[in-house]
């Protein structure tokens, strides 16, 4: 089992780190509500059980690096959810998620996880930078002081909402290593940013590392790697792809078309391209994870 005291002790040049897998489909298909915020389960026994058998089995599976299940933690996207009274939970919320991967981790790395607010910023939309960044502070604190050993920004498809989060998370730790990806689809994320900018622009801001998400499945992940590649030839990149993209099937779940078998040919792809970090997405499963991890143990 790997064991390190921080990001830049497991990953670095010439080293390839296996990530976990998705949590919210896990969950979901665990038996969350459609519509229910996913992280609310942190504070539910039996959810948090669920949560917590997902990181062991990611553990297991050969993740070196666990992502809490804080993804929408922070108090205007809990807003949206659940009519909303779970905002002011936010804290605990994102307290008791570090705890929840700590308690499986075994060695491997807590990261803290912090997706979008689910609302457009200015001057797409009515949230203003500064209140997002207001938003995202609640949630770096509260990970920071729960003990996560790093922030993990991801899913952004907005760079000025991406660049808010990390001046978050910087204004409340300001020491505390911070990984940033995109959700591309094709050339560019959904709002237009493409993955060489992305790249430019973050590692400016001296991120630990940079890369890409969800979005569209293997090959978007793949080409968005190669532009962040091209772009900074020196940046540590992360690679966590959703297993394709998803068809909503005959009992209303989503059901992902890419097999581990997929994960493991993508892992071998993305590290040619320059990824340090391989993990999954949406309907990634600890199969999936195993299956990167066997890729890359054979190289
Ligand atoms: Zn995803």
């Amino acid at each position: 089992m790997v064991v390190s005291r921080s990001f830049a002790d497991l990953v670095g040049p010439g080293r390839v780190v296996v990530a976990d897998g998705a949590m919210g489909t896990s969950l979901m298909a665990a038996g969350l509500p459609a519509g229910a915020a996913p992280d609310t389960w942190n504070l539910d026994p039996a959810g948090a059980a669920h949560v917590r058998a997902t990181h062991r089995a990611h553990r297991a599976a050969g993740a070196a690096i666990l992502l809490t299940n804080t993804f929408g933690a922070n108090p205007v996207r809990l807003r949206l959810a659940d009519g909303g009274e779970a905002a002011e939970r936010a804290a605990a919320i994102c307290a008791a998620g570090v705890a929840l991967a700590r308690a499986e981790a075994d060695g491997a790395l807590v990261a803290g996880s912090i997706g979008p607010t689910g609302v457009l910023l200015e001057p797409y939309g009515d949230l203003g930078v500064a209140d997002a960044t207001a938003a995202f502070a609640v949630q770096a604190r509260a990970l920071a002081e729960a003990g996560a050993d790093l922030a993990w920004i991801e899913t952004m498809t907005d760079l000025t909402e991406a660049l808010a989060a990390l001046d978050a998370v910087r204004s409340v730790a300001p020491d505390l290593p911070i990984v940033v990806t995109l959700a591309f689809e094709g050339a560019r994320t959904i709002m237009g940013v493409a993955p060489g900018d992305a790249a430019t622009r973050l590692a400016a801001r001296g991120v630990a590392a940079a890369g890409a998400n969800c979005g569209g499945g293997y090959e978007s992940v793949e080409r968005a790697i190669a532009g962040m590649r091209a772009a900074v030839p020196d940046l540590l990149l992360v690679a966590k792809a959703n297993a394709g993209m998803p068809s909503a099937g005959a009992d209303g779940r989503s059901t992902f078309p890419g097999t581990p078998a997929d994960a493991a040919a993508h892992a071998r792809r993305v590290v040619g391209l320059g990824a340090s970090v391989v993990g999954g997405c949406c309907g990634s499963t600890p199969e999936h994870v195993a299956a990167i991890a066997g890729a890359l143990r054979a190289g």
